[in-house]
């Protein structure tokens, strides 16, 4: 049996970037397959990838689907190559269509924030904090940062509500955790996503060293947390997701629950990609051989790698079936399971600081329901 249809169709629609982030994980970590891939998405690519869509929006009778144009940076692909995109999308997709584009805002002009808004295309913009935290990391070739351009777009990001958003945080634990997310808040996001930086048991994400005790991005994350759950001031979608899957409900975000991922990805040369981030830890296990041109996505739902990925409760290791918190952590994201030589079958790099969070946030839950008992 294939299994759910997918809802998220990830489009990188240019594979290069105007920055050059330290921890990207498009060019930074091991799949470097984007250095022979076009530049920008073909029109014939935009049209084989609407049809496909189209078609598997009928098979699995969908009302509605997202598409995420990525990169790379989205915008380099310029005005009219968007423009089109949508318009074909809409024109082919028998169903709801919200797009997306997923920037790091160097481009974002009055003209594209007045392109968006009349196409209906929300923004989300990566940003990493105070200007010291995202310069830092977010900086161009020349090894400039890119925070003084980042600020003027989201100043006049907020002047276009119905475009805004969200904010994307890639955490950094050598930087007080509550004065980036308040400097984060001076944007007034209506949502904030934190990310965890990308890694795994052969490649450690920074500060985690693989066999370490500590736990430096529970800590991070639950002092952001308090501050959140005593005054909620926007969305912070890591926090309403594990408080969602804790009271019974489902997660729409992979790595939090056990809900199947609903995304794939369609490359700049037509290639689907099983994951936007897998390819960061094993580039062949993103890898599914199948084209735009050739092949439907059904044929990506029926492949072992992806099957694994989507599988829940059975596709996890041992240990993670074992876990008592395996329903709210749901193994983490299977990019961060991976170990050279090993493949997928263990927890998360990250397990401590996970179970450690989602403890924390448990415990605060059950203060609040047990008053209210
Ligand atoms: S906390 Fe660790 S062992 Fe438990 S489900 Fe998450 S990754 Fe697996």
């Amino acid at each position: 049996m294939a299994g759910l249809p997918f809802r998220q169709f990830v489009l990188k629609v240019h594979s290069r970037c105007n920055l050059a982030c330290d921890y990207c994980y498009v060019y930074e970590l091991a799949d470097q397959r984007w250095r022979s891939r076009p530049r920008v998405m073909s029109p014939e690519i935009v049209a084989h990838t609407a049809e496909r869509v189209a078609e598997h929006v009928r098979g699995h009778g969908l009302s509605e689907v997202e598409v995420v144009l990525h990169g790379g940076e989205p915008l380099l692909a310029g005005r009219a190559a968007i423009e089109s995109l949508v318009s074909r999308f809409r024109s082919v997709v028998p169903a709801e269509v919200r797009f997306t584009v997923q920037t790091n805002a160097t481009l974002l002009d009055r003209e594209f924030l007045e392109l968006f808004s009349s196409l209906g295309v929300r923004v989300g913009v990566s940003v990493d904090g105070t200007p010291e935290a995202h310069d830092r990391h977010r900086v161009r070739p020349d090894g400039t940062g890119s925070w003084a351009a980042v600020r003027a777009a989201l100043e006049s990001l907020r002047s276009f509500p119905a475009v805004y958003g969200g904010l994307l945080c890639v955490v950094d634990v050598r930087h007080d955790p509550v004065r980036t997310y308040e400097s984060l808040l001076e944007f007034s996001p209506p949502a904030v996503d934190f990310l965890l930086p990308h890694g795994n048991w052969s490649a450690p994400p920074p500060g985690r060293a693989a066999d370490a005790l500590s736990t430096p991005y529970a800590d991070w994350l639950i002092a952001v947390f308090d501050d959140w759950y005593g005054k909620p001031r926007t969305r912070v979608r890591l926090f309403d997701e594990l408080l969602a899957v804790l009271l019974g409900g489902r997660s729409g975000v992979e790595g939090i629950g056990l809900s199947p991922s609903g995304q794939v990805v369609v490359e700049t040369d037509g290639s689907i990609e099983a994951s936007d981030i897998l390819a960061s830890s094993s580039p062949a296990a993103s890898a599914t051989g199948l084209h735009v041109a050739r092949d439907a996505f059904d044929a990506a739902l029926e492949l072992p790698e992806v099957r694994a990925g989507r599988s829940g409760l059975a596709g996890l290791s041992g240990e993670c079936r074992r876990c008592p918190v395996v329903r709210v952590c749901g193994g983490g994201l299977r990019a961060h399971r991976f170990r050279e030589g090993a493949g997928f079958d263990r927890p998360s790099v990250y397990c401590r600081d996970l179970a450690r969070l989602i403890g924390h946030v448990r415990s605060r839950v059950a203060a609040d329901l047990a008053v209210l008992a």
